[in-house]
């Protein structure tokens, strides 16, 4: 009489499931790793300012520091960087979990970038910051991407390159290869060192950190602009030299 029992490990159907199932618990296990990395960042992160609010709240209390506008704006500051905080944390966490839509169009980049860079522009006509030009093409073909997230990664590398170049210029080029436009944000800023730029892309990074921390930054845009980037089918890179100046350049798919 014939065994007709079959290991299991022979029959290919079981095989597929029980593979399958592997790469859903390691899916899981790397989604579940991620949130508590992201966790532990955050209560780092979360822990100065609150440190700060806390100290001067006592001493407004018990009257050891003098309630003076500074201390309030002091108090107001902290508080904005947390708001941002969580904003900032809120739209990575999305991403990293897979939630953020994205809804890529047809779309003109000119119309766009025209109306950031004014916007840019107009708020620096009252101090003596660095000048914003603009070089696109008129006839740069249009990209399959989402313009509000177009916008929000512009509008990080445009504030970076504010931030970090208090005088001097900034510069957006636009040009374009068979199958992407690129979009360069250009500053004759502080810039990186080389052993920095592997880094700038990670959340929470940030170059110098007591200083940068009071520059009003998070940490998370670039993490944010690179996860927006490659959401949308693009690249992101930088190139920078020390006392130069840095370029932060993107590519999006041609419609
Ligand atoms: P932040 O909110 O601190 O600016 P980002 O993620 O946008 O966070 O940038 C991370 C770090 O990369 C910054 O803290 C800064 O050290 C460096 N960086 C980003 N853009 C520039 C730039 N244009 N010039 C010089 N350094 C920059």
């Amino acid at each position: 009489e014939l065994d007709e029992r079959v290991p299991a490990s022979e029959i290919p159907e079981l095989n597929q499931l029980a593979a399958s199932f592997n790469r859903m618990a390691a899916d899981l296990q790397g989604v579940e790793q991620r949130r508590r990395d992201l966790v532990t960042d955050l209560t780092h992160e979360l822990r100065t300012p609150l440190t700060v609010l806390e100290g001067y709240l006592e001493g407004l209390a018990d009257g050891t520091i003098a309630p003076t506008p500074e201390v309030y704006e002091l108090l107001g500051k902290e508080t904005v960087r947390m708001r941002r905080l969580v904003n900032d944390l809120q739209e990575l966490s999305k991403i990293e979990t897979g939630y953020l839509p994205i809804d890529a169009q047809q779309m003109d980049l000119y119309p766009l970038l025209t109306s950031v860079v004014q916007r840019f522009s107009d708020q620096l006509l009252t101090g003596d910051g660095p000048l914003i030009s603009l070089e696109c093409p008129p006839e740069t073909p249009l990209v399959l991407a989402d313009a509000g997230r177009v916008e929000q990664i512009l509008v990080n590398l445009l504030s970076n390159a504010l931030r970090y170049t208090p005088v001097g210029k900034i510069t957006l080029r636009v040009w374009h290869t068979e199958t992407h436009a690129w979009i360069a944000v250009s500053d004759t800023g502080q810039g990186i060192a080389p052993e920095d730029l592997p880094h700038v892309f990670e959340r929470f990074w940030r170059a110098d950190r007591s200083r940068n921390r009071h520059s009003g930054g998070t940490g998370l845009g670039l993490a944010i602009s690179q996860r927006l980037v490659q959401l949308q089918g693009g690249e992101i890179e930088v190139e920078s030299e020390v006392g130069k100046g840095s370029t932060f350049r993107f590519s999006l798919p041609l419609a």
